[in-house]
């Protein structure tokens, strides 16, 4: 599955492309108020919840599965 683009980071709401991801989290906060999701871990931040899962996933999942078994 794929949520970004490689090259370019398009906004869905009137197109406007960007080179970062940062710059499009931020124009998406400024210029259209979006609510931007924080992960709890890392604070990285996704425009939308199921980005955010799909990081927490990639990212942390080994983390929380350690956890798990060290809390058996
Ligand atoms: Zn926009
Ligand atoms: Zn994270």
């Amino acid at each position: 599955m794929k949520f970004f683009s490689r090259e370019k980071f398009l906004c869905s709401i009137d197109q406007v492309k960007f080179k970062t991801h940062e710059e499009l989290i931020s124009h998406m906060r400024q210029t259209h108020h979006y609510p931007i999701v924080k992960c709890h871990d890392c604070r990285k931040e996704f425009i939308h919840e199921k980005d955010r899962l799909h990081h927490v996933r990639e990212e942390h999942e080994r983390k929380i599965d350690y956890r798990k078994h060290k809390g058996e």
